[in-house]
């Protein structure tokens, strides 16, 4: 198991945002987290990212408490629904500011940079700024820069949801592709159903601060 998480709990308060979760993802897997707006989500990806310490529980990545390991080693790659480009940096520089913690020499820095706007079909725009993109194009920004470190885990928390409809399912589609190619072990987190059944190779279901179901999507959702 690349991620496991055991037992995993986190108050606000008096709000107990997580109870008691626990579930683990293997190498290369896609675990899709569906549930609907207020059930956890984002805390539980914010824990396993390590920004937030949970009140019980563990989340251990390769065996090793994800919350012994200082940031710039936690190999945690994260997309969020809203924009975290840097507008006044150019789409190489957001991309390349991702492998700064790497000390990665320059050569390589800029070969891995060409190498992930090229995965995610973005090669030839490295030097436009990101209020020269569409929504879609920054979506695939936000993704090189989380890949390009090469990360043990990918956190997918809504990362479409704030797009239409149409381009949502070709991102979609594309998030798929991507990574089938690269083989990172990623989560993606959503409220939509019909997004999460079609990506991911297990589902957890999520309510009210707990895991009400894991299985194939197929499992949980189609009548036998
Ligand atoms: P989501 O898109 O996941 O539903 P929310 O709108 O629930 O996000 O939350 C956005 C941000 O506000 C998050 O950082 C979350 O931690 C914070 N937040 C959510 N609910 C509360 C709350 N009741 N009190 C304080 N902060 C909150
Ligand atoms: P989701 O991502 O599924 O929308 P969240 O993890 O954002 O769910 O929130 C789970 C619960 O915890 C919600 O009831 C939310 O209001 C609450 N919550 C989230 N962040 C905070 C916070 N920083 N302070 C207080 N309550 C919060």
């Amino acid at each position: 198991m690349t991620l496991v998480v055991d037992e995993l709990s986190k108050r606000y308060g008096n709000e107990l945002a997580l109870d008691d979760v626990s579930l683990s993802v293997d190498s290369s897997e896609l675990v899709g987290v569906l549930g609907p707006s207020g059930c956890g989500k984002t805390t539980l990806v914010q824990t396993i990212a390590g920004h937030l310490s949970p009140s019980a529980g563990t989340v251990t990545l390769r065996g090793e408490a994800v919350t012994e390991r200082p940031p710039e080693h936690r190999q945690v790659g994260v997309v969020f629904q809203q924009s975290t480009l840097f507008p006044h940096m150019t789409v190489a520089e957001n991309v390349a500011y991702g492998l700064e913690a790497t000390g990665m020499g320059t050569d390589r820095r800029d070969e891995r940079v060409r190498e992930y706007l090229d995965l995610v079909g973005l090669d030839g725009r490295d030097g436009a700024y990101p209020d020269e993109l569409s929504g879609g194009q920054q979506r695939r920004v936000e993704l090189a820069r989380a890949l390009a470190p090469q990360p043990d885990v990918l956190l997918l928390d809504e990362p479409l949801s704030a797009l239409d409809r149409s381009l949502r399912t070709r991102l979609r589609d594309e998030i798929g592709r991507i990574q089938r190619q690269t083989g990172v072990t990623t989560i993606f987190v959503t409220h939509d159903q019909e997004e999460a059944m079609a990506l991911a190779d297990r589902l957890v279901v999520m309510h009210d601060g707990q895991v009400a179901g894991i299985g194939q999507p197929r499992q949980l959702y189609e009548s036998p």
